[in-house]
């Protein structure tokens, strides 16, 4: 097996086999985000990502999910990706679901028969960063992508059957904007109704720019107990209809701990926020907080 530079995937893919099959991150430009920093984007040769797989293959007896790696693999030309999805397939027939990264700009490049065909291949989740549903704080972060857009990718993604995993990020707008964030965040979600949500809660590290932003003093990060009170706003926004989604913030980096359903679990999860900012020993200790 053949990992270059640092290798990141989401929460849920803690138990998956990953395989780098591009390098580093198409856009790489998001403020927040150190994390592809330490290598230029590059395609990863198929006779190499064969390799592996084959590799895995002969280590491990039972692969029940891969997750494909590295930033935003979904950037590959559909082509290849099926070609990856039918050697998984031949390969570890007992898996159950290939993830991978999408830009929103990834999505809306492949049509919906691009989508539909790597869906019938086995790919079974795109985890999207929206980070924010305000184009204020998108274009502040330089994300790269409008809400209008991110919320087709979204739509995009599921109308093709594959279930999307949103991230959105608490604090992101700082002392300035965060109520705004909150909500724009929560009637994005409500429009774009994605099967599950993600909620991390901001810690900027060298070598991610807005690092250098907060130390000079030029972002003011939130309190603890404004970011609990903006998770509590976003979710009060939050009105999803046809689908339920799981929403969790289960995350190391957020304060508190949520997971639930909506719609059902909306009451119960503000509930869950209004006992954390009563009692301030609810709220995770900074020491114990990591991305
Ligand atoms: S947040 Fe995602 S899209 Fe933005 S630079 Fe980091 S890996 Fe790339």
């Amino acid at each position: 097996m053949q990992y270059t530079g640092s290798v990141y995937r989401p929460p849920s893919e803690a138990y998956s086999l990953i395989i780098q099959v591009t390098l580093g991150c198409a856009h790489n430009g998001c403020t927040f985000c150190g994390m592809f920093k330490d290598k230029s984007f590059s395609l990863r040769n198929e006779e190499d990502i064969f390799r592996d797989l084959e590799e895995s293959r002969r280590m491990f007896r039972r692969v029940e999910r891969v997750f494909l790696a590295d930033g935003d693999a979904l950037v590959l030309k559909n082509d290849k990706l099926l070609r990856i999805l039918e050697k998984i397939k031949t390969l570890f027939p007992e898996c159950e679901r290939v993830g991978i990264y999408g830009s929103p700009q990834d999505v809306l490049r492949k049509t919906p028969g691009e989508l539909a065909a790597l869906r019938n291949e086995g790919l079974g989740i795109v985890y999207i960063g929206a980070e924010s549903g305000s184009d204020k704080v998108l274009t502040d972060i330089k994300k790269g992508a409008t809400r209008a857009e991110i919320t087709e990718s979204i739509v995009k993604t599921e109308n093709a059957g594959i279930p999307a995993s949103v991230t959105f990020i608490s604090g992101l707008a700082g002392q300035d904007g965060w109520r705004d964030h909150a909500a724009l965040c929560g009637t994005m979600i409500s429009e774009a109704a994605p099967s599950y949500i993600g909620l991390l809660t901001l810690i900027a590290e060298p070598p991610a720019p807005l690092f250098a932003d907060i130390a000079a003093g030029r972002f003011k990060l939130l309190t603890p107990v404004q970011v609990v009170e903006e998770t509590r706003l976003m979710l009060q926004h939050i009105d999803i209809k046809g689908r339920d989604c799981v929403f969790r913030s289960n995350h190391a980096s957020n304060y508190v701990s949520l997971r639930g359903t909506l719609p059902s679990d909306k009451d119960s999860m503000i509930a869950r926020l209004d006992a954390a900012l009563r009692d301030a020993g609810g709220l995770k200790d900074e020491r114990f907080r990591m991305l």
